[in-house]
């Protein structure tokens, strides 16, 4: 894997500045370990509009999708509004405001000096941001399937001591990466089948997926029993 160029401190320090230091998703206050998201994630494309400072938790379900790529890019929208809104109140009123912004994601609110309230969309309920058609995103039943591949592999793999959350999900994520170049939603449907052993795959290499085939269970659902539960 090529790899990946680091953003500048400048860049940094930008991005950091437009979170306010806390990780819009969370509310995560430990900086120094945030990471920098690429919304579409061509991670050479360095705009500024392109990246969101995250944590590394937050980071992880965004590469999973616990948290929506929709999500991510309202999110990202919002505090440009903020950023762009608070330039226009510094110019138009010198008089220091007090007013307060309010970016609610989920349960979780972002507040920052000005006077605008954007509410997000909750959780799951969003749907994805960019309608692709042919990739398994938006095939609903290959969706569900691999869906139910990947949240094993993710609890396998946390499973094992010294993984959590970010971890499993970096990894889980990067198999699919380095296979597809892309996260699972946007691999093409026609590589279904290949997704699906991928995943199967690495479940069983997992010590949970060692387990059951010792013990003659099933880790998973085949595609067919799965469609019939
Ligand atoms: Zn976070």
């Amino acid at each position: 894997m090529k790899p990946r160029k680091k953003p500048s401190q400048r860049k940094r320090a930008l991005l950091q500045k437009e979170i306010h230091s806390i990780c819009p998703f969370c509310q995560s206050q430990e900086v120094d370990t945030f990471e920098v998201h690429h919304l579409n994630e061509n991670p050479d494309d360095d705009r500024f509009e392109n990246e969101l400072m995250v944590c590394p938790t937050c980071h992880a379900k965004i590469n999973v999708g616990t948290i929506p790529r929709n999500d991510v890019y309202k999110m990202k929208e919002a505090l440009m509004k903020v950023s762009e809104q608070q330039k226009n109140l510094s110019t138009n009123c010198p008089a220091p405001h007090d007013g307060i912004i309010q970016i609610n994601h989920g349960d979780n609110v972002v507040q920052a000096a000005g006077q605008v309230t954007i509410k997000m969309p909750r959780g799951r309920r969003a749907k994805a941001a960019v309608p692709v058609s042919g990739v398994i995103g938006t095939s609903p039943k290959e969706r569900a399937y691999v869906k139910h591949l990947y949240d094993r592999l993710f609890d396998y793999k946390k499973a094992i001591p010294g993984y959590d959350d970010a971890r499993a999900g970096r990894i889980v994520a990067r198999y699919i990466r380095e296979a597809f170049g892309s996260t699972w939603s946007y691999v093409p449907i026609d590589r279904f089948d290949a997704l699906v052993k991928l995943l199967q795959e690495k479940i069983d290499e997992t010590p949970l997926g060692r387990k059951h085939k010792k013990n003659g269970t099933k880790p998973y659902s085949s595609f067919e029993e799965f469609l019939n539960k």
